[in-house]
């Protein structure tokens, strides 16, 4: 028996909720919403669909169901306006975080607690202050969805599938993001070396236009919809796997840092191995300089916004 709590019935916990229904990776999905109405609409919308292809775990449910769960996800908060950063949103978002913080300490008893809501890394930073659970158990999506866009972006540019690209992103989900060029491969390939080969042009222009497109996907989607909930559910739905079945997958995470490159007192997203109770390690990676000059403005960045937050 796997249970899952989502905690907000919005766009991004619903579609988390289905994508986890249709990939059938828990017996007990339960949609938490302070608009209650809400969350039983959501879950009867989806349990509604056809029998056959799939076992409709979803229910909507109380605070209290988060007692025994293999994994709470956090999505409650508002969502972004278009011309807003991710920071933007702190003061309303942590308000809600406070909440949801002080209901999940009153049931929680095991499983990991995934932050999904934004700022993403400085809810999680918060959540895992407030909850007090050994390091890692809190974590956010962080450049998760950034490394994906990464991984998209260049493929697309490269013109092959994206499961031959490796790379990811570090740093804040957000504008400070560092996409990590110098560990990205083709097939196993140095991405250079790739190009070279393949008498492709690998640039700074090139990586700068890649860069761009992905820091503002998320602005652009938002400024056309409304807001982004497919790209994250389908993240949201890969880490859930790997953490309730134990898939020892690497992914680029936001957790709490101890001391990682020289930094701490903030989360931010590193390559990180993922256990059944959340982050289980940072892995630290070769950076070049420049890399690791733009995550230490990453860290200060958030490090700054975190100590102007009034909660
Ligand atoms: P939404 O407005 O559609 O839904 C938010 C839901 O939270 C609402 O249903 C609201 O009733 C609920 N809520 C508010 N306070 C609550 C509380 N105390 N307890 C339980 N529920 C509560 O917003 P959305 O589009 O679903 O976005 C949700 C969050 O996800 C936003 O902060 C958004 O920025 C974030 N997001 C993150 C990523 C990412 O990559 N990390 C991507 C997309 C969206």
């Amino acid at each position: 028996m796997k249970r899952i709590s989502v905690i907000g019935a919005g766009y991004v916990g619903a579609t988390i909720a289905y994508a986890l229904d249709l990939k059938g990776i828990a017996n007990d999905i339960v949609l938490i919403d302070t608009n209650e109405d809400k969350a039983r609409a959501e879950a009867d919308d989806i349990r509604h669909g056809i029998a056959a292809m799939g076992e409709s775990a979803v229910r909507a449910g109380s605070y209290a169901d988060c007692a025994d769960c293999d994994l709470i996800i956090v999505t409650a908060g508002r969502n972004r306006l278009p011309n807003e950063s991710r920071l933007d949103m702190i003061q309303d978002n942590i308000g809600i975080m406070k909440d949801v913080s002080d209901e999940i300490a009153r049931y929680y008893t095991r499983g990991a607690v995934m932050i999904v809501s934004n700022p993403v890394d400085l809810l999680t930073y918060y959540c895992d202050r407030r909850l007090g659970l050994p390091n890692g158990t809190v974590f956010g999506t962080g450049c998760i969805l950034d490394t994906s866009r990464l991984v998209r972006a260049a493929a697309d540019y490269f013109n092959i599938r994206a499961a031959a690209v490796n790379g990811y992103v570090i740093g804040e989900h957000g504008e400070s993001q560092v996409p990590v060029w110098s560990a990205m491969k083709v097939s196993g390939v140095a991405v250079e070396e790739y190009c070279l080969k393949k008498h492709s042009k690998w640039d700074a222009s090139i990586k700068a236009t890649i860069q761009t497109r992905v820091k503002n996907l998320g602005t652009n989607i938002i400024s056309a919809k409304g807001r982004t909930h497919y790209g994250i559910a389908t993240c949201v739905c890969m880490l859930t796997d790997a953490i309730i079945n134990h898939k020892n997958v690497i992914a680029s995470v936001s957790s709490p840092l101890t001391g990682e490159y020289g930094i701490d007192g903030v989360a931010l997203s590193l390559p990180s191995k993922l256990c059944k109770n959340g982050v289980a390690e940072r892995i630290i990676t070769e950076l070049e300089g420049q890399e690791l000059e733009k995550l230490y403005l990453s860290a200060e960045k958030l490090k700054n916004a975190l100590s102007e937050m009034i909660v």
